[in-house]
């Protein structure tokens, strides 16, 4: 009888710990493939297929482990692969409330990491490529304006003496796996991939940086590239999120992911056509890089 008690007792207060934890831990993001995306029955990629999404469809997932998203599909549990979600956050962010370290699904191990100091080798991933375009709005294409902003950012970073390469040097399609390979091969101490965001809510806009889940390297990597950003470029501040973005995942160093700003905002989208911002986003990665590695 008394067990009975105190076992309800921890429970409910478990589930009031419990219930803000879950709240935060659902993301948005929007379907980014050329075709349909699948979903399937468990969270691998021989699970039968119950059904499929259309390409931008926007949706809500939890990350259940690497690399797969749970999502409510026809009233049941669905899952899909995040390598063709592109997350497109939700309004009003801050760092407390989307970080999700906290909550209870399981997240990747965290990757052997260099130490922190002396930056020496910088690997940069301009996303997308070739027949996988990214975003496209208007004539503007989300590969080539991270493309851009990567040639400059390693303009910026040789001419400071860093050891820079990048996944893509054209327009060509490189798989996520092989990007965070690359950057192993290359036994790079820092790798820093460059998108730009895309939303169905044409209000949302700003820069905001993504980290690999589990690792304090990363997420300090995370937080002076956006803090660098937003005091280079004149774009909202919409802060630092941990992720488990699969070319974030699989790298073996500290590793983010910046989007400056949304091209479906008409005011980021501006912004984002000039050499002025193009150049700003770059300087500010050799800006953070260098208070990085100090
Ligand atoms: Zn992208």
């Amino acid at each position: 009888m008394q067990k009975s008690i105190v076992t309800a007792i921890v429970l409910f207060f478990s589930i009031l710990v419990m219930m803000p934890l879950h709240a935060h831990a659902y993301e948005t993001g929007y379907v980014d493939t050329s075709g349909t995306l699948n979903v399937r029955d468990s969270a691998n990629a021989d699970a039968p297929v119950i059904g499929a999404l259309s390409n931008r469809q926007t949706i809500e997932y939890l990350e259940v482990s690497e690399g797969w998203g749970q999502i409510t599909y026809n009233g049941r549990a669905g899952y899909v692969s995040l390598d063709f979600i592109t997350a497109s956050g939700v309004s009003e962010v801050d760092e407390e409330e989307t970080v999700t370290e906290a909550n209870t699904e399981p997240v990747p191990e965290p990757a052997p990491e260099a130490s922190l100091q002396g930056v020496q080798r910088v690997v940069l991933d301009p996303g997308h490529g070739g027949r996988d375009p990214g975003a496209i709005v208007g004539d503007v294409m989300e590969k080539e304006l991270a493309l851009d902003i990567a040639e400059r950012a390693a303009n910026y970073l040789s001419s400071a003496g860093y050891d820079v390469s990048l996944t893509r040097t054209g327009d060509t399609y490189v798989g996520l796996e092989d990007r965070a390979a690359f950057a192993n091969r290359q036994s790079a101490d820092v790798f820093i991939s460059i998108h730009a965001n895309a939303s169905f809510e044409v209000q949302a806009n700003g820069i905001e940086t993504f980290y690999m889940h589990g690792s304090s390297q990363s997420k300090e990597l995370a937080r002076t590239l956006q803090q660098m950003a937003v005091s280079e470029v004149l774009m909202r501040d919409r802060g630092i999120r941990g992720s488990a973005f699969r070319v974030l995942t699989n790298t073996q160093m500290p590793a983010a992911l910046v989007e400056f700003g949304f091209m479906t905002n008409s005011g980021d989208a501006s912004l984002q056509q000039t050499d002025l911002m193009r150049d700003q986003s770059a300087r500010s990665i050799l800006r953070a890089v260098d208070a990085y590695s100090q």
